[in-house]
């Protein structure tokens, strides 16, 4: 039997290109996402959202467990989003079926 080593199998990340389009070429606040700290599955427009006038960013929070899920820091050279409190999203064509 032939065994098929990991070299063969990787690819360049721009593989990803046209699958990551169509999960980023959405309305965003109408992605669902799963909370890491409780479970809960809602779009991301309906967590509640923090942000204060002077802060360089803002933090979206669970409206179940008010866990932070997202975090959105805007500097000089672009955005940087941490999600880390989001298990994972739901996006992309078909995603309102999947997320129900
Ligand atoms: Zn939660």
């Amino acid at each position: 039997m032939a065994v098929i080593g990991d070299d063969a199998l990787r690819l360049d990340g721009n593989a990803l290109a046209g699958a990551l389009q169509q999960v980023f070429a959405v309305e965003a606040t109408s992605v669902s996402g799963r909370c890491a700290g409780c479970g809960r599955v809602a779009e991301l427009g309906a967590q509640h959202l923090y942000r204060y006038p002077h802060a360089p960013g803002a933090v979206l929070r669970c409206s179940a467990c008010d866990g932070v899920l997202l975090v959105l820091v805007e500097l000089p050279d672009g955005y940087r989003v941490n999600l880390q409190g989001l298990s994972w999203l739901v996006a992309g064509p078909g995603s309102a079926a999947a997320s129900a």
